[in-house]
């Protein structure tokens, strides 16, 4: 598992839904940042806080979602190890249920433009360009980003988005 030589720019999504030692959510979020945020990684861009609905159960607590541009020189795989020990670090459990509430989730959106197929590991991330909640903060930051797959633009996959998950996602800060 490794570094490489020259640094790469990565997107990186962020979302909690349940407090972590009395810290909610949209306390939590701006401490992940700064957590991030060192040798290397280097957190290039961060977005505004947004609130959205959960998903795919509505009545659980709603999530507060952001989104970094980084640069690394981590791989991948570390990159991918390095996020899941700042989930742990900040309370998140994983349990067998892939949805359930969580104190921190982070996911790699892209990563520098590759394509990757691997058991534990997808990039960009196959969700990611259907999620208003990802596409919205990631716009913030990366508002010139392109799909790898469709090349298609940041915003004309806003605009693709159904109008309800759009307007569902409010920035809070
Ligand atoms: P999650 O429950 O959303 O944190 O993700 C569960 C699993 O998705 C992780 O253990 C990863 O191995 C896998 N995974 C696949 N592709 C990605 C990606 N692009 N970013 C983050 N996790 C990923």
């Amino acid at each position: 598992m490794g570094q490489q030589t020259r640094p790469v720019r990565a997107l990186i999504a962020l979302g909690g839904n349940l407090p972590w030692q009395d810290i909610a959510p949209e306390r939590l979020l701006p401490k992940v940042f700064d957590a991030l945020d060192g040798e290397e990684i280097r957190v290039l861009a961060r977005s505004s806080l947004w609130r959205t609905p959960a998903w795919p159960d509505p009545s659980a607590p709603p999530y507060v979602n952001a989104a970094a541009a980084i640069e690394t020189t981590l791989d991948p795989d570390a990159l991918l190890s390095r996020l899941h020990a700042t989930e742990r670090a900040f309370g998140r459990i994983r349990g067998a249920d892939r949805n359930q509430s969580r104190t921190l989730d982070l996911d790699i959106i892209d990563f520098g433009g590759q394509q990757i197929d691997a058991p534990d590991l997808t990039l960009p991330h196959p969700r990611a360009t259907s999620r208003a909640f990802v596409l919205l903060p990631l716009q913030e930051v990366a508002p010139d980003w392109l799909d790898p797959l469709s090349g298609q633009g940041i915003d004309a996959l806003i605009l693709g988005l159904p109008d309800s998950d759009v307007t569902a996602c409010v920035r809070i800060g």
